[in-house]
């Protein structure tokens, strides 16, 4: 049994989630891996399927849908293969309207050149372990060792220690699932994006129930803005019974499949 013992599932407990949007109309963030695909080896397989697509396009006619995603953002939209969302990618770093183009906020500029140098350094130092890949950002840069031996992993890790302790104050790390992600150490998180884009688009009426939904440790920041806030559904993508943390998710789905169903009854 996991940290959480039973969380409400979203499709089972359909009352419960019912009663918890209210007569609200939904403003919809979506993570994007594990939550709109499921989670693959190679981080460049993860293609969004035709079915979810339909699905997201139909939700996206009906109410205001936003994807934020640690990727970049550009590599959100072409595994997504469709361009008319907001997305938030990088972490919530680099966000996008397809209106309105970039938007400007105060965490959105001034660290490109520690990105760089500090991509540099690790494509330098991975050059020869097989498995390992660094994937530049624009935000971050992030070194994927799943498919890597045991030893490649270990001498990935301490590389990553020994640049994070060179630069304690400029850097900060986002582990992810079997890859480590270093990032300019700001304010910012996907939370904050959600708090951003909640704010610039004007979802802030008591009209309308913002439901974000994460698999990612990184979601969590989502759905504390959302507790925060007082307003919003968190759903938590996964087996909430093994899940090793606590979270503020109120809702669960189990997987991507899953997230399709409800979705499909957003829509409707
Ligand atoms: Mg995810």
């Amino acid at each position: 049994m996991g940290v959480v013992d039973r969380l409400p599932h979203a499709l089972r407990d359909r009352e419960r989630f019912g009663a918890a949007l209210g007569r609200r109309w939904p403003a919809v963030f979506l993570d994007y891996d594990g939550v709109l695909t499921p989670i693959v080896d190679r981080p460049e397989d993860a293609v969004m399927s035709a079915a979810m697509r339909s699905t997201v396009c139909d939700l996206a006619r009906r109410c205001p849908v936003c994807v934020v995603s640690g990727r970049d953002r550009a590599v959100v939209q072409r595994l997504m293969g469709m361009d008319e969302l907001v997305v938030a990618g990088s972490h919530g770093f680099d966000i996008w309207h397809p209106r309105r183009d970039a938007l400007e906020h105060e965490a959105a500029s001034g660290f490109e050149a520690l990105v760089a140098e500090v991509t540099d350094r690790l494509r330098q130092e991975v050059a020869g372990l097989t498995g390992v890949a660094v994937e530049p950002k624009r935000a971050s840069v992030a070194v994927h060792y799943r498919l890597a031996d045991e030893p490649a992993r270990t001498r990935v890790t301490a590389l990553v220690e020994r640049l994070l302790a060179e630069r304690p104050e400029e850097l900060k790390l986002t582990p992810g699932k079997m890859v480590y992600e270093i990032l300019p150490n700001l304010d910012w998180n996907k939370g904050r994006a959600v708090d951003y884009l909640l704010d610039t688009l004007g979802l802030t009426g008591p009209g309308v129930v913002p439901i974000y939904l994460g698999d990612d440790v990184t979601d969590e920041d989502a759905f504390r803005a959302l507790a925060n806030r007082g307003v919003g559904v968190g759903v938590y993508v996964g087996d909430a019974a093994r899940l090793d943390r606590s979270t503020a998710a109120q809702f669960t789905v189990d997987d991507p499949d899953q997230v399709r169903t409800l979705l499909d009854s957003l829509a409707r």
